[in-house]
């Protein structure tokens, strides 16, 4: 726990006890609102829900459409291997309904979850990778002691982004039973359009000979395992490279012609220009964490694709 944290937690604890009472007494005069217009529905009305990382945000918006309202804690350009939510942030969770974490081992949920479930106790936690498979990290130095390491980054995958809307659509089923139909055609809606999407990346790298590709930050082992790919990653535990790591990366990029060396946005990137430099190729950026998330991994393929061929 980071110095400091406590008085954070103490103060926020008091500022949703104020926010509920706010709360409160504003509640009847925004549902009088409702009852007049009667077409669409106010914030009030709709279940809140917070999402640990950005690309949850995209299937919760999916499957719960009009019926919620989406906020996510790790913001878009931040590195949710480090972040630390806001006191604001802190206080809006008080008034959420559902949290739904990725559930694979991201270090600000490891950090945080514990703390936001005292915070608000009556939050259903939603698990967007229950029942999944796990993969574990190859990460660059397999020589050393790094091998039992789960990859936590599942959300990559058509098939994981599939699991992904059928977890999500379970709760809020469970949470909002009245719109469960709704939900349910959302869904089924959302697990067409990742098959296309699956099928149709598989169709692009159908005669690809050359299946290896080099990321720094390593988020696309399960992209990779999906579409039987190589990847190459750079960094492991999202250290500097030493020299020695630096050389045998290097090595590596060779060996399998690689000229693209692929970097995530939120991370910073001079060790992967180093490399590129080296190997005489480019960086170019590839977003493990993008809203947007069907276009993004089929961006993604073509990118993959365009740098192997
Ligand atoms: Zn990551």
């Amino acid at each position: 726990m980071r110095t400091g944290t406590k008085q954070i937690i103490n103060g926020v604890k008091a500022a949703v006890a104020a926010c509920v009472m706010l709360f409160a007494v504003n509640l009847p005069v925004l549902y009088a609102g409702t009852k007049q217009d009667g077409t669409s529905k106010t914030e009030t009305e709709k279940i809140r829900v917070v999402t640990s990382i950005v690309p949850l945000s995209f299937f919760v918006k999916q499957i719960g459409g009009e019926h919620v309202d989406v906020t996510v804690m790790v913001p878009p350009g931040a590195n949710p291997h480090t972040y630390d939510p806001t006191p604001g942030q802190m206080v809006a969770l008080g008034s959420a309904r559902m949290f739904v974490k990725a559930g694979s081992g991201i270090e600000f949920e490891l950090d945080w979850m514990k703390k936001f479930k005292a915070l608000n106790p009556r939050m259903v936690v939603c698990d967007a990778s229950r029942d999944y498979r796990s993969r574990t990290m190859q990460e660059h130095g397999g020589d050393e002691h790094l091998h039992g390491r789960i990859d936590p980054h599942f959300w990559l995958s058509p098939r994981n982004g599939i699991l992904i809307a059928n977890n999500i659509e379970h709760c809020l089923a469970t949470l909002d039973p009245q719109h469960k139909s709704e939900y349910a055609e959302n869904r089924r809606i959302l697990e067409v359009r990742l098959e296309e999407l699956s099928g149709e990346i598989m169709q692009k790298l159908a005669r690809m000979k050359n299946r290896a590709f080099m990321v720094f930050h390593p988020a696309w082992g399960y992209f990779a395992d999906e579409f039987n790919l190589k990847q190459i990653a750079a960094e492991k535990e999202g250290k500097e490279l030493t020299p020695k790591t630096m050389q045998q990366v290097i090595g590596q990029a060779k060996k399998y012609d690689i000229k693209v060396v692929f970097v995530s946005p939120a991370f910073s990137s001079l060790q992967a220009e180093t490399i590129a430099r080296e190997i005489g190729g480019v960086i170019q950026p590839v977003d493990p964490l993008s809203g947007d998330y069907i276009d993004n991994l089929r961006q993604a393929a073509e990118a993959f694709v365009a740098s192997m061929q």
